[in-house]
């Protein structure tokens, strides 16, 4: 077997000639890879995303383009209320974090907030890591790091990473910050929008705890990030205390996971490419050579769920009635073969499922039946 070094040569040339001649990869920021572990069965979106595929580009080629991302309206909104929780060098931001997560601390008066300028990912991911060194020096001082820059290995390559901010406690701990836009109601927030922050945080979180790491003595990564949203439907911030510690585990497990992506790599036929400038048809050839699982949370986490979604409804797919379903029916994996095992023309009687099917069947025939006779 040639040595890792080789071995992550040949992948990254692999990753290129997937992606196509001269087509740039696509940098992975924290909500793709958040995005990745939501889905982690899903050979096709790892690849794409491995190899730096701009999937909303091939979306687009495919004929299925997707209706994935922010409106500039909702952009401009975030930014001016981004600006305003950062505003008078993080003050109302840092006075949050002190509330929700630290309150036997002094309360942050005067925290540092070093300048991380800087030219380019790799010198940003420097700048902030000098910078978080830096705060450690100072023992006792809040240190509030404006858009620092993480870098993550994953897979091979290095995704950079931006969190809204980084709070570097006067203990000498770190937090995430995150900044959304969607409100706080009564002091909750939608579920899925919360679910899908922590997800991103995870991701933050465990950058900086590859940081931490290579610091003696390594500083702790706090498991609990602020998000602050808009409260009600006011521009005022709120904020929460948000336990990403789950979230953290399983992206963590999908990370590692994504170093496979050479066996998926390998397995893919000869001049394989995902260029959108192909046509169309061997276009979606190359797509459909990756075996996908398709579920309708993909219409909020990947820029291919629309073309995904039609081939899995041709398929007659399961998985596109969406994961609990696909979980009851054990190894039926079409409509077709769910209908015949419930007719009782297929399938094995011992089988849970197909047991519940054929129970379900009988009781609708007893039930039309009787409605019938009415
Ligand atoms: S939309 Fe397609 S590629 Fe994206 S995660 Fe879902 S199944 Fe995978």
């Amino acid at each position: 077997m040639p040595p890792p070094r080789t071995r992550g040569t040949a992948l990254r040339h692999r990753l290129a000639e997937l992606r196509g001649p001269d087509v740039p990869a696509k940098a992975l920021d924290a909500r793709a890879l958040a995005a990745l572990a939501a889905n982690p069965g899903c050979a096709r979106r790892a690849i794409l995303d491995g190899a730096g595929v701009n999937k909303a580009a091939l979306a687009s080629a495919l004929g299925a383009p997707s209706a994935f991302g922010q409106s500039q309206f909702a952009l401009t909104r975030g930014n001016a209320f981004e600006a305003k929780v950062k505003a008078d060098g993080g003050a109302e931001l840092l006075r949050l974090v002190h509330e929700k997560l630290d309150r036997s601390a002094e309360p942050p008066t005067g925290a540092r907030v070093p300048d991380l300028t800087a030219t380019g990912p790799q010198g940003r991911t420097a700048r902030t890591a000098l910078e978080l060194r830096e705060a450690g020096a100072h023992p006792g001082a809040w240190t509030l790091l404006d858009h620092p820059m993480l870098a993550l290995d994953v897979a091979g390559s290095l995704a950079f990473l931006e969190p809204d901010a980084v709070v570097v406690h006067p203990d000498g701990s770190w937090t995430v910050v995150e900044i959304k836009s969607f409100p706080l109601l009564d002091g909750s927030a939608d579920p899925a929008k919360v679910g899908a922050a922590a997800r991103q945080a995870a991701v933050y979180v465990l950058a900086l705890e590859e940081l931490a790491a290579r610091l003696r003595p390594a500083p702790r990564v706090r498991h609990r990030i602020l998000l602050v949203c808009p409260r009600d439907f006011s521009n005022l911030p709120a904020a929460s205390a948000v336990d990403i510690r789950k979230q953290r585990a399983v992206t963590a497990r999908q990370l590692n996971r994504l170093t496979r992506i050479e066996e998926i790599a390998e397995k893919l036929p000869e001049g394989t490419c995902f260029s959108p400038e192909l046509p169309a048809d061997e276009l979606t050839a190359a797509v459909e050579s990756v075996p996908a699982t398709y579920a309708p949370e993909c219409l909020s986490t990947c820029e291919l769920a629309f073309h995904c979604r039609t081939r899995s409804r041709e398929e007659g797919a399961v998985t596109s009635l969406g994961r609990p379903a696909r979980a009851e029916l054990g190894g039926l994996s079409t409509v077709a073969e769910v209908l015949a095992a419930a007719r009782g023309e297929t399938g094995d009687p011992a089988d849970p499922a197909v047991a519940a099917l054929r129970r379900a069947a009988a009781l609708r025939a007893e039930a039309l039946e009787a409605a019938a006779c009415r």
